[in-house]
Order: C-alpha cells, then structure tokens, then sequence
C-alpha cells in the first residue's frame, strides 16, 4: 500500500503479542483505532476495501496462523468506555475489558448473573460476538440491544433471545464489527461479590494457567468435550512447544515456544481421536485467523 489511510493504521504489524496464546505472524495492515470516531471511519473504510479482514478484541479466544493475516486487522482494545445511563443501564464499548465491567459495574451495585461472566479473559465485543459465559449464564442474556456496523451501515439491535445461542450469535457475522451496547443489570440480594471470588478461586484450582485460548472445543449436547479428550488418553500429548493440559484435558497450552501448526496439529488429534472412539464431531470454539 502506497499511502497508509490513517495515521493508526501500521503494515506488517506484529499479531501474536495481541493474542494470549502469545501464536502467529503479522497482518497485512492493522487499523488501531483510538475512539469511536476513528473506528467508525476505519471500518466505513475498511469495508470497501477488497482485501480481506478481521476484527481483533482481546486475542483470548484466537489462533492466529504461522504466516499471519494477508489483510486488515482492525483492533478494537481502544475503544474504552463505560456510560451509566441510569436505571440499572449501561452503555459499554467494545475495548472494554469484560472483568473490569463486572468488577467496577456488576459487583459495585450487587448486580445479578455475575457468575456467568467471572473469570473470562478479553473485551466486552469478543465476549458479544462469542456469547462469551459459562453453566450460570452468558453475555448476550445481559443487554437490551448492540451497536453493529457491517458494510450495509451502523445498527443499533435489540437484543433477543432468538438471536443468540450457546458461544454464538446471528446478529454479527464475521467482517461487521461490534462497537459496544447497552447492558441492562438486575439488582439481586444474594451476595454477588462471594459468587465472584468462588469462581476465580475453582477456575485457578481447576484450570491451566498459561498461555491458551481457554477451551478449545465446545462442549457437544449433553457431554463435555474435555471427559472425550482424557477418555481417550490424551491428556499430556506433546506436540512441538504444545500441550494437552494435563490437568484439563480442553486446554491446549503454548508450553514452550509452540507454532500454530503444533497447537492444530493436537486439534486434529483430538478430533479425529474422539470421532474415531465415540462417533462425536467436536466443534472448536478457538476462531482459527488465516
Ligand atoms: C483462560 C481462559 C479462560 C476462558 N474461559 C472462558 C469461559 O469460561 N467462557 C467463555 O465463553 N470463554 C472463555 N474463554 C474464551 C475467551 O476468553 C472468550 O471467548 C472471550 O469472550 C473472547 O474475547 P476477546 O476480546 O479476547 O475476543 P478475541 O479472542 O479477540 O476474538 C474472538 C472472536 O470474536 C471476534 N471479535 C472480537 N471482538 C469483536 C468485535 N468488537 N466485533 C466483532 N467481532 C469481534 C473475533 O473476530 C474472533 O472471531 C477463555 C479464555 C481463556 C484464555
């Protein structure tokens, strides 16, 4: 590219230090838009451009590949800001860290359902675009309506039930961004502060700490993909500077050094191995960037 369009657009701009798996070679282009303003013009931007792109939040649930991305990276972790609207409402932006929203906002004012968003790494538009949660509850279940812009314009959508399903969503596909929403809380009286400290405690007992995506699969109906992985002994396989937990069998670390092709070497391990065992297809939740 000729002229850079933006002054927070860089080329060959390095990927794997915006991940957690710490995996992955540079973009194309990155647009590190700084507030809304400089989002919603890079993306009205972006979007003519023919070139391929991908919107990157906190780079906890991402494997990005060994050549890194021949197109736009448009990162969202700049866009912070949290808006009381009153009436237990909140308007968030997308950069928002989504710990820092439950710390600051849910646990501040005692508001319901916070063991469904405790503990989960990145931004409040990853944890959107994911439907990011766990057994007590999920992101989407939480708001009134989000700000989307996709390469037919912004929309504000109401948020409803139809629209979003376990760690997904149809109200943005891959390409539209999510620049925020308004969350609407309840006010509870159980003790949402003893909730939040039981689940960071469990998730540092039960979980690998290091460099991961946190699950890789999702869990197939009624079963749990991590029991299928250790049922069939693969806990602890090595694959280069990769892992399989041994401690949980869903975790793919970056022990030392891993590539992206070690880390989906082990998936298609895992995959082939528990379709072959127990005739059950597992689905990755980690989002692949090629
Ligand atoms: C230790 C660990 C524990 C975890 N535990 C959980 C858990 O309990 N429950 C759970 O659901 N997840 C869990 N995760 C996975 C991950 O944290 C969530 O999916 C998280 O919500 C991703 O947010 P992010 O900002 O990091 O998104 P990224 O990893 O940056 O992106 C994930 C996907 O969202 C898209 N995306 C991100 N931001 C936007 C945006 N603004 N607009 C449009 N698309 C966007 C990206 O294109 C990509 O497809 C865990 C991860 C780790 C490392």
């Amino acid at each position: 590219m000729e002229t850079l369009p933006f002054n927070f657009a860089i080329e060959n701009y390095p990927l794997a230090p915006l991940t957690l798996y710490g995996v992955g070679g540079p973009a194309r282009l990155a647009l590190l838009p700084r507030n809304l303003d400089e989002a919603r013009a890079a993306y009205e931007w972006m979007a003519r451009q023919p070139e391929r792109h991908v919107v990157l939040g906190g780079g906890s649930n991402v494997l990005i590949a060994d050549e890194g991305f021949d197109g736009i990276v448009f990162v969202t972790t700049a866009l912070d800001g949290i808006e009381d609207l009153g009436g237990d409402r909140y308007h968030v932006l997308a950069g928002v860290i989504l710990d820092r929203l439950v710390r600051e906002v849910m646990l501040t004012h005692n508001y319901n359902m916070v063991g469904g968003l405790t503990g989960i790494p990145g931004t409040v538009g990853g944890a959107i675009y994911m439907n990011a949660g766990t057994v007590n509850g999920s992101t989407c279940m939480l708001m009134e309506s989000v700000d989307v812009a996709c390469p037919e314009g912004f929309r504000v959508i109401p948020m409803d039930e139809s629209l979003y399903s376990y760690r997904g969503q149809s109200f943005c596909s891959r390409g539209c961004l999510i620049l925020g929403g308004t969350f609407r809380f309840s006010p509870t009286e159980k003790d949402q502060q003893a909730i939040y400290d039981h689940y960071i405690q469990r998730r540092k007992e039960k979980q690998p700490q290091g460099r991961c995506c946190g699950s890789v699969f999702k869990n197939p109906p009624g079963d749990h993909s991590g029991r299928l992985i250790e049922a069939c002994g693969l806990k602890g396989t090595r694959k280069g500077g990769a892992q399989i937990s041994p401690l949980h069998a869903n975790f793919i670390m970056n022990e030392d050094g891993a590539t992206c092709a070690d880390i989906l070497w082990l998936i298609d391990l895992c995959k082939r191995t528990v379709f072959e065992r127990f005739g059950v297809a597992l689905e990755e939740e980690v989002v692949h960037i090629h």
